[in-house]
């Protein structure tokens, strides 16, 4: 199979640094479009540089909901004169579909413990600026698709649920160059606290990542940091994919221990901004804000709340990593 170069295009974002990559196939691919500004900003002089064009593009390749990587999906596909494969997991189809159902997402989930009066106004500011357009997907995928992208390229849809539900990895066949976007988080990015909302769904997905694909290269959506702070890269050869695999195992077996422990003992309000989970942040020794938006602390929780309350009766404990 022909090896194929994958080049990473940054786009900045307040104090993100946004992450698509390009796979020079056949058929041109780009894996996550940043926020509404990043293809006119940041794609299409960086791809110029390698001497590619953005109306070539044929695919985008959205490996998760977050406003962060589709919301410039309609301004890339517009960009490629309406002519690219626009792909997504069912399951989180609604977030491109729809800037309402971002708001909605938060309402249900963080946004019960940020406390915010004006959260609401500000997500659906937020959804305004950073998202180009609403767009129904041309091809919606579960995991276990395979995408050619012309010639002998090919590229295969992973199911990887926990970030989020409709979380994917695609995998360029052959070299087994892994693309995750936010799936594999090590210790999180800005906030210091990875991100999931379904956490038993997170330590399966990576097991399946380490045990079965076995990256040779991994690519991340942001530069996620190990345990001493230090980021890795966005690019991750097979050993630091390995680590960094690892090492978001055995932090979410820390928190789901912490957790499990200190929310049998019920939720405890308190003026604390980690109410009502205060507990479970002292116990980790997490000291970052956890009102900074995307607010990782909260929708983590959040998960691990709803997952023991879905425990059958009698339980003792959670699995452990
Ligand atoms: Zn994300």
């Amino acid at each position: 199979m022909t090896h194929v170069d994958v080049h990473p295009l940054v786009s900045p974002w307040g104090r993100f640094g946004l992450y698509s990559f390009f796979i020079d196939a056949p058929e041109p691919a780009i894996v996550d479009t940043g926020i509404a500004t990043s293809p006119a900003e940041g794609m299409a002089p960086a791809l110029e540089a390698i001497g590619r064009r953005i109306e070539d593009v044929r695919w985008i390749l959205l490996t998760h909901g977050h406003i962060d990587h589709l919301g410039g999906a309609h301004a890339l596909w517009e960009l490629t004169g309406r002519r690219a494969q626009v792909v997504v997991h069912e399951a989180d189809a609604p977030f491109l579909r729809s800037r309402r159902a971002h708001v909605d997402e938060y309402l249900d989930g963080r946004g019960q413990y940020l406390h915010d009066p004006e959260g609401e106004q500000k997500q659906i500011a937020t959804g305004e600026a950073a998202i180009s357009g609403e767009l129904e997907p041309t091809v919606l995928v579960t995991g276990g698709e395979t995408l050619s992208l012309g010639g002998d390229v090919k590229v295969s849809v992973h199911a990887i649920p926990g970030h989020t539900a409709g979380s994917v990895a695609y995998v360029l066949d052959g070299q087994n160059a892994v693309l995750v976007g936010d799936g594999v988080q090590v210790h999180g990015a800005a906030n210091a606290f990875p991100s999931y909302v379904d956490p038993v769904a997170y330590r399966s997905s990576l097991r399946y990542l380490r045990d079965v694909i076995r990256p040779q290269n991994l690519y991340l959506g942001h530069p996620y940091r190990t345990a001493e702070g230090v980021p890795y890269g966005v690019e991750l050869d097979a050993e630091q994919a390995r680590a960094a695999l690892q090492q978001s195992l055995d932090i979410e077996a820390r928190i789901d221990d912490a957790a499990w422990r200190r929310l049998r003992q019920g939720l405890q309000e308190t003026h604390s901004p980690y109410s009502p989970f205060a507990a479970v942040a002292e116990e980790l020794g997490y000291h970052g804000d956890p009102t900074l938006e995307p607010s990782p602390f909260f929708t983590t929780m959040h998960g691990y709340r709803t997952s023991f309350a879905d425990e059958p009766a009698g339980t003792t404990g959670s699995s452990f990593a």
